[in-house]
């Protein structure tokens, strides 16, 4: 069973390039040449020296001793908190940018939910000299003020999506529509494993390097490349398919992937999609997503923007279609209750679409000395307003 990517842009039954006739030579160009490019040393040499003095990499892979004995477990935590612009998008849009450079693109467009996208998109931009517009819901831009002002400061032009639930969705939506009046000059660097071929497997590849550096690190901490479980929250799913790439073909190591539950799964307030969803087609792949019985996507809802996505990257509709991954979900008030006692045990304020990752420690069935990695894919600093208004819960 092979859990990549096949050559017509595949995982099983799940992806493609569902796109409008004008961006068809745009991604065309990008499926014939990002390969090649991303395996060439010039390409490499680039993007591997500032992971390292830029981003900061590799990220610490920490033993979270306090949180071990709460939950009477062996937990680490993959510390991609810590990176420059505080989470993991960071690695792929550092080597999307790097892409775009040598596709000579001049104009680069993004979509963001939380923000993190957004800045990190900017932040690479500003780092390359190239102009960025970023796309945001309305809702959004609210609820993450502080990552708007970031944006603006390293000069980026942030657009709001005043349609539909005003959120990421939208700004994709949004995102998309630029993107077919400006397709020559224009590169979409899409935030997640979502997306037309080849933007899926490339987003992976680039997050690859977080289990790259998890076998590493763990063989040096434990003397095993493998942890017994690999946990990791979705929304589209990057973070997700970053720290599971390296482990996908080793069935010893369960894989759990954490969708926000929201109000509860069923409450119609959720981004729950494997339990809710159908396949579907959504921004130019076939996945599951969450619709209507006359195929309307729904609205979905999370506390947290990052996970406020109505889909999941075609890789994970195939992970759950086989069994490979596990899917499952936590509430918002699970979400916030894990990252208040992440705060207290580990001196570590995580954000919130990690701490959907972390509820789920409460509900793992693992056996003794069992190891577990769990993907901590940002910080809380966008999530402060959020985490004081519900501190009383
Ligand atoms: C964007 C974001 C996510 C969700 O995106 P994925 O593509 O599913 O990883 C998760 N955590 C953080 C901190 C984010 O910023």
């Amino acid at each position: 069973m092979s859990y990549q990517v096949n050559e017509k842009g595949y995982y099983g039954s799940f992806g493609g390039a569902f796109i409008p006739e004008m961006l068809f030579p745009n991604v065309e160009d990008l499926r014939s040449r990002y390969l090649t490019i991303m395996e060439s040393d010039d390409f490499k040499k680039e993007f591997n020296s500032l992971l390292r003095d830029y981003v900061g990499r590799p990220s610490p892979l920490y033993y979270a001793s306090r949180l071990s004995t709460h939950h009477n477990k062996e937990i680490y935590l993959k510390r991609e908190d810590l990176n420059h612009t505080g989470a993991h998008k960071i690695n792929n849009t550092l080597g999307q940018i790097l892409l775009a450079k040598r596709l000579g693109k001049k104009r680069i467009i993004a979509e963001t939910g939380a923000g993190q996208h957004g800045v990190a998109a900017a932040t690479v931009c500003a780092l390359m000299g190239l102009e960025c517009i970023v796309y945001m819901g309305e809702v959004d831009i609210e609820r993450q003020a502080p990552n708007v002002a970031r944006m603006k400061l390293l000069g980026a032009k942030v657009v709001p999506a005043l349609c539909g639930s005003r959120t990421l969705k939208d700004a994709t939506n949004e995102a998309i529509r630029d993107w077919i009046n400006n397709p020559v000059e224009t590169h979409y660097i899409i935030g997640s494993v979502v997306g037309p071929h080849p933007y899926p497997d490339m987003v992976a590849r680039f997050q690859s390097v977080i289990s790259e550096e998890i076998r590493t690190q763990l063989l040096s901490k434990t003397g095993k490349e493998t942890p017994d479980y690999v946990i990791a929250c979705v929304g589209g799913g990057s973070n997700a398919a970053g720290a599971f790439y390296h482990f996908l073909d080793e069935p010893s190591v369960k894989l759990i992937a954490v969708e926000a539950a929201g109000k509860g799964i069923h409450s119609g307030h959720s981004a729950a999609t494997m339990v809710l969803g159908k396949p579907g087609i959504i921004h130019g792949s076939k996945t599951m997503l969450m619709q209507t019985e006359d195929g309307q996507i729904t609205e979905p809802y999370s506390i947290s923007a990052g996970l406020d996505y109505p889909g999941v990257g075609p890789v994970h509709a195939h992970l759950f279609e086989t069994g490979r991954a596990t899917f499952v979900s936590a509430t918002d008030e699970e979400a916030l209750a894990a990252a208040y006692l992440c705060c207290r045990l580990e001196g570590i304020i995580p954000a919130l679409e990690s701490a959907h990752a972390l509820a789920h420690l409460d509900k793992l069935k693992s056996a003794p000395g069992e190891i577990i990695v769990l993907n901590l894919s940002g910080r809380g600093d966008k999530d402060l307003a959020t985490y004081i208004k519900h501190q009383n819960l």
